[in-house]
């Protein structure tokens, strides 16, 4: 069968990764949350003190990314893969507050862009791969048979994402999660290289009232008609 490359790009808590999950299972593809390279990058940031006080040290971080090697590998009895940086596996450690609070500023940074672009562009030459992101659709794989743009209403991302803090034992408020999402939005819609915007032939989802399983059909429907069975 014939594969193609799907890719799903939004605003932050908009349910990209679970949507990607759910297809990248369903089509047997590769999964690869772009995200997630990103949070890495900013966590080397963080523990080498090239931020402090959300303030960068753009220079030394760029003389550093020679140093820094993002890695995606399978865990199969969680059945997912899992990232490393520099051989350590980062996966819970990515998801904190004080990452989030961080990452946008790192993504900014040309350099960064460069090296993970390269990254992904090579985990995606073979097509057969669903990635989420902000730029997927407009820099990593502008050639994408099927592209994704999602939204959903910043209240009902932040309750989300809440749920998902909470549920995981950290301890926040909504509004700081809230202030994070609303201004993550603001800065990756609003930085020079690569913003995030919906790029031509996307095909926007609002899921402030779709469930997952509508979601995932209507979604599905577009994959099989991307799909030329008769002609694989
Ligand atoms: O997807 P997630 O919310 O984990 O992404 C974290 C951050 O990484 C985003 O807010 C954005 O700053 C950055 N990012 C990016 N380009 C991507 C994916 C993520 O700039 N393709």
């Amino acid at each position: 069968m014939k594969k193609i490359t799907i890719a799903i790009d939004g605003f932050s808590s908009t349910g990209k990764s679970t949507l990607a999950k759910q297809l990248a299972q369903k089509l047997q593809y590769v999964y690869v949350d772009s995200g997630a390279m990103y949070r890495a990058v900013a966590l080397y940031a963080l523990q080498h003190k090239l931020i402090q006080n959300s303030v960068l040290n753009t220079e030394e971080l760029i003389n550093n990314l020679p140093l820094i090697k993002v890695a995606f590998q399978y865990n199969a009895s969680l059945k997912a893969s899992e990232i490393y940086l520099n051989e350590v596996n980062v996966n819970t450690e990515i998801r904190t507050m004080e990452v989030s609070n961080t990452v946008s500023i790192v993504a900014s940074v040309p350099e960064v862009r460069q090296q993970l672009v390269a990254l992904q562009q090579h985990m995606g030459a073979k097509k057969g791969i669903v990635m989420d992101g902000r730029d997927i659709g407009t820099v990593v794989f502008p050639d994408a048979e099927l592209k994704l743009f999602m939204t959903a209403s910043a209240d009902t991302r932040a309750q989300r994402r809440y749920d998902e803090l909470v549920a995981g034992g950290t301890t926040v408020s909504f509004d700081a999660v809230l202030e994070n999402i609303t201004s993550r939005d603001h800065l990756d819609s609003t930085r020079e290289d690569s913003p995030l915007f919906k790029s031509e032939g996307a095909i926007e989802i609002d899921n402030s009232k779709l469930s997952l399983d509508h979601q995932f059909e209507k979604v599905l429907a577009l994959v099989n008609s991307k799909i030329d069975f008769k002609n694989p």
